[in-house]
C-alpha cells in the first residue's frame, strides 16, 4: 500500500469516527418525559425541537388505566425532567413515577400547581379533581409552570426562545377561550347542563358556566363502574332536568350512556368528545387547541 493510500484510509477512518461521535452526542440530547399526551402537546409547544420530548401515552389512551412497558420505565430514570398530571390521574403508572422520584429524577406534577378544585360529587368527596385541562385558563397557568421547570432542570436550554414560545402559546389559548365563549353564548341558560361518562368536566363547568347534572360512572376515574341504583338515579336526573345530550369520551365504550339515553327518553343524544386524551391525526383532536375547539362545537350543537 502506498503512503498516499494509507493516508486516505486514515482520513476515512477519522471521518467515520467524527460521524460516530456526533451520533452519540445526539443520544445525549436533553430529554423531558411527559406522561399524558395533552401535557406532551403543551410541552412540545414550549420547547420546540430543542429538547427531546418523550410522551408516554399514545393518542386515545385512557390516562387512568394506562400502564407502562419496562422499556418506557427505564427511559424515565435517565430523563432530565418528568412532567406528570398528578392528583391521582395516572393510576396505572403511579408506581413508576414514584420509582423515578426515588432515583432523583426532577418531577413536575402540574395539576397541584394550577389551583385545583374538589370533585363535585354531591359533596361527598374532598379529593381534588385532576382533570384541570378542561379549563384553558389553567392550561395557560400550566404552560408557565412547565416553562419554569424546563428552564430550571434541563441543561443548556435557550431561555429566550422558550419564553417566546410559551408566551405565543398562552396567546393562542386566550384566543381559544374567546372562541369557546362566543360559541357557548348561543346555548340558552337553561340548557347549559352536562351529563358525562365520568366526572371529567368540573373545571370546564366552572369556567364556562355549565352545571354538571351527573355522570354515568359516578366517579372521578374511568376505572369505577356504576351500580344499577346509580344508573336509575342518573336516569331520573336526566329525565327531570330535560338534558338533551349525554357526552362520552371517545376512548370509552358508550354502551352505558346508550342504555341511559334509551331509558331517559328518545330525544337524549349520545355525543362523543375528546376529554381524556388527544386523538389521532385527522380526528379533530390532534392537538390540545384543536381538541377543545372540537369539543366546544359538539357541546354547542348538542345543547342548543
Ligand atoms: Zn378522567
Amino acid at each position: 500500500m502506498t503512503r498516499a493510500a494509507t493516508f486516505l484510509l486514515a482520513l476515512a477512518a477519522a471521518a467515520a469516527m467524527v460521524a460516530g461521535c456526533s451520533g452519540t452526542a445526539g443520544a445525549d440530547r436533553p430529554t423531558v418525559v411527559v406522561t399524558t399526551n395533552i401535557l406532551g402537546d403543551v410541552t412540545h409547544n414550549i420547547v420546540g425541537d430543542d429538547i427531546d420530548v418523550r410522551v408516554l401515552m399514545p393518542p386515545g389512551a385512557d390516562p387512568h388505566s394506562f400502564q407502562i412497558s419496562a422499556a418506557q420505565a427505564a427511559r424515565i430514570e435517565s430523563a432530565d425532567l418528568l412532567i406528570s398530571n398528578g392528583l391521582g390521574l395516572e393510576e396505572g403508572i403511579a408506581h413508576t413515577v414514584q420509582a423515578a422520584r426515588s432515583e432523583g429524577v426532577p418531577i413536575l406534577e402540574v395539576a397541584p400547581q394550577v389551583n385545583p378544585i374538589p370533585f363535585d360529587t354531591h359533596g361527598d368527596s374532598a379529593a381534588l379533581d385532576p382533570h384541570f385541562w378542561t379549563d384553558p385558563d389553567r392550561v395557560a397557568a400550566a404552560t408557565e409552570s412547565i416553562r419554569d421547570a424546563v428552564v430550571r432542570h434541563v441543561p443548556g436550554v435557550d431561555r429566550a426562545a422558550i419564553d417566546d414560545r410559551a408566551d405565543a402559546y398562552v396567546d393562542r389559548i386566550s384566543d381559544l377561550t374567546t372562541a369557546m365563549t362566543a360559541l357557548f353564548d348561543s346555548i340558552p341558560a337553561e340548557s347549559r347542563r352536562l351529563v358525562t361518562n365520568h366526572h371529567v368536566f368540573g373545571y370546564f363547568a366552572e369556567r364556562f358556566g355549565f352545571e354538571v347534572i351527573g355522570a354515568v360512572v359516578p366517579s372521578g376515574t374511568t376505572l369505577a363502574s356504576p351500580s344499577s341504583a346509580d344508573l336509575a338515579e342518573l336516569s331520573e336526573a336526566v329525565r327531570t332536568s330535560g338534558v338533551g345530550a349525554i357526552f362520552v369520551d371517545s376512548s370509552q365504550p358508550s354502551k352505558l350512556a346508550d342504555v341511559l339515553a334509551k331509558e331517559s327518553g328518545e330525544r337524549v343524544e349520545v355525543i362523543e368528545l375528546f376529554t381524556e386524551s388527544l386523538g389521532d391525526a385527522g380526528s379533530g383532536a390532534s392537538s390540545y387547541l384543536e381538541m377543545m375547539e372540537t369539543n366546544a362545537t359538539r357541546i354547542t350543537e348538542g345543547l342548543k
